[in-house]
This record gives structure tokens, C-alpha cells and sequence, in this order.
């Protein structure tokens, strides 16, 4: 396998982290997860406008665009000759000694690589297990930042219950998203999902959706709803890069709907597929 890092490509068993990469020792960085198709990319110029969105956000210093990072992954792509499947890519703020002040000289890492990603059929045809869980990450959950212990700790609490996924909670009136995915609901045949605030990664997975449910009239609320709503909810689903959509079939033990997938779950998940060779969403929704 090949791997990117900044401008070059370089074996995979060559590719090592300096000990003061500000993203290991820090986590002061940021990434995003993208898919490949049938040969084409999915939604990849979203993703490029939410990377800059992010290392704007983080104020690390790096343009996407004057380097060239598309043509970088279109390039990682042909070496590595994937056909389906997707990248991991992740800019840190670079290499300096220890010190948690930005450095003077910031020169940013860039990697990337390709990721086996398949599509998760099972779940998607049986729907999943989830649990919720109290929301205890940072206020700015907007930014795809590397720093997931909360994430990564919360998800762990899931699997250990015997379930795939948590829904975060701030307080009880206030669901926000999953531990990697974002949650619709369905309640009386209108989608409602979370506000693309600070308390939420804006899904490029959750904005398709919305354009989605235009394009089908299928109508939905951009709201906060509580936990109550979610659990008394006709449906369930999350979205992310690598889930696509899941359906929800129970949260902490409770059935949603009658504990399978939902119908306009379903109908979503049908057209995704539909539409793998789109490239940009028409709008910001
Ligand atoms: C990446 C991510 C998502 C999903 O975003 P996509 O762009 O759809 O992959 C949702 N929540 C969190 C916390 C994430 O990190």
C-alpha cells in the first residue's frame, strides 16, 4: 500500500510518526473519511470544503485547494488502483518541540491512505442496537477534530452493552448526535434531525439526506428533540461516511417501531445507492 504524506507517496511500512507530531501528542489536528465508488469518488468536493472548514476553524495554516489535496488523492487512488472503498486523510498542525502554544513556523502534516471500507449490508438490512449516553465531549463538535477519546470511550460503552452505536445527550431535551454518525428520527412521517451547530459534526452523509428528503418530498425539521421524542419515535436511523444509513432498531432495550427497520428509512437507503456517482451537493443545506 501506498501512502501520501504531504507531497509524496511512500510505503506503507515507511510511513512513521515523528514522537512530536502535534497530532499525537496533541491531537491538534484534523481529518476526514471519504468513499470511493465504482471508480468514482462520492461527495468528495463536500468533504474538501468541510476539511477547509475544519483547518480554518483550528486555525492550522493550510489552504486545500493551493495544495493541491484532490489531485493528491486522485493520485493515491490510481497507485494503490482502488476500485471501491474510500481514504483516511488527516492534516496536524506539524512537528515541534513539545509546547502546547501554536509554533512559530507552523508546516502542517498531511497523510492519507486508502481505507477498506464495505458496504455494512447486514446492518443496514437488520438495523442496530444503540444505547444513549451523556453527551461530556467539547462545545465545538462542529470541527472533524482528531480528538475522539470521548468518542472512542462512549463508543466502546456501546459495544460493551451489547449494542453498535450511542446517541449523546447533553441533557435530557437535548439529543445531539452519535458517537460517529448523526441521528434522524422519523415522527409522523417528517424527518427531524439536530441543528448543524457547535454541539454537532455536520455530517456531508446528513446534508445528502436532506437534499435527499427535497428531492423525494419527504419533509423535515432542522430541531433539537429530547430523549423522549427519540424513543417514542416512528423510526430511527444514523448517517456517517462509512455506516451510510442504519437503521435503528432499538435504543437502551426499547423497540423503535415494531424492531425493524422503518419504511421511510428504507425508501432513503434505496435511492442512496442510486446516487453514488454524485460528486457535490446542489446546495448548503
Ligand atoms: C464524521 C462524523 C459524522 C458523520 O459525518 P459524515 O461526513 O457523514 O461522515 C458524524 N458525527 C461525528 C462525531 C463524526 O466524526
Amino acid at each position: 500500500m501506498l501512502v501520501l504524506h504531504n507531497q509524496t507517496f511512500i510505503d506503507r511500512d515507511e510511513a512513521v510518526v515523528d514522537i512530536e507530531d502535534r497530532g499525537y501528542q496533541f491531537g491538534d489536528g484534523v481529518y476526514e473519511v471519504i468513499r470511493y465508488y465504482d471508480g468514482q469518488w462520492f461527495l468528495l468536493d463536500d468533504h474538501l470544503d468541510r476539511l477547509q472548514y475544519s483547518l480554518n476553524e483550528a486555525e492550522i495554516d493550510f489552504d486545500v485547494q493551493v495544495n493541491n489535496v484532490k489531485a493528491r488523492l486522485n493520485d493515491l487512488i490510481e497507485h494503490n488502483h482502488i476500485q471501491d472503498g474510500g481514504v483516511y486523510l488527516q492534516i496536524t498542525r506539524g512537528v515541534a518541540p513539545r509546547n502546547h502554544p501554536y509554533p512559530d513556523k507552523q508546516a502542517p502534516t498531511l497523510i492519507a491512505y486508502p481505507l477498506n471500507l464495505k458496504r455494512p449490508l447486514d446492518d443496514q438490512q437488520n438495523g442496530i442496537h444503540t444505547i444513549t449516553a451523556k453527551d461530556f465531549r467539547w462545545l465545538r463538535c462542529d470541527i472533524k477534530s482528531l480528538n475522539l477519546l470521548g468518542n472512542v470511550m462512549t463508543k466502546q460503552k456501546a459495544l460493551n452493552a451489547g449494542a453498535s452505536e450511542a446517541i449523546f445527550y447533553r441533557d435530557e431535551i437535548h439529543v445531539t448526535e452519535g458517537s460517529s454518525t448523526n441521528v434522524f428520527i422519523v415522527r409522523d412521517g417528517t424527518l427531524v434531525t439536530h441543528p448543524a451547530d457547535h454541539y454537532i459534526l455536520n455530517g456531508i452523509t446528513r446534508r445528502y439526506l436532506l437534499n435527499l428528503a427535497d428531492k423525494l418530498n419527504i419533509p423535515y425539521q432542522i430541531e433539537v428533540f429530547s430523549l423522549n421524542t427519540l424513543k417514542q419515535a416512528d423510526e430511527v436511523f444514523v448517517t456517517s461516511t462509512s455506516a451510510e444509513i442504519k437503521p435503528v432498531v432499538s435504543i437502551d432495550d426499547k423497540k423503535i417501531g415494531d424492531g425493524t427497520p422503518g419504511t421511510i428509512t428504507n425508501t432513503l437507503l434505496e435511492h442512496y445507492f442510486d446516487d453514488i456517482n454524485i460528486t457535490k451537493l446542489p446546495e448548503d443545506v
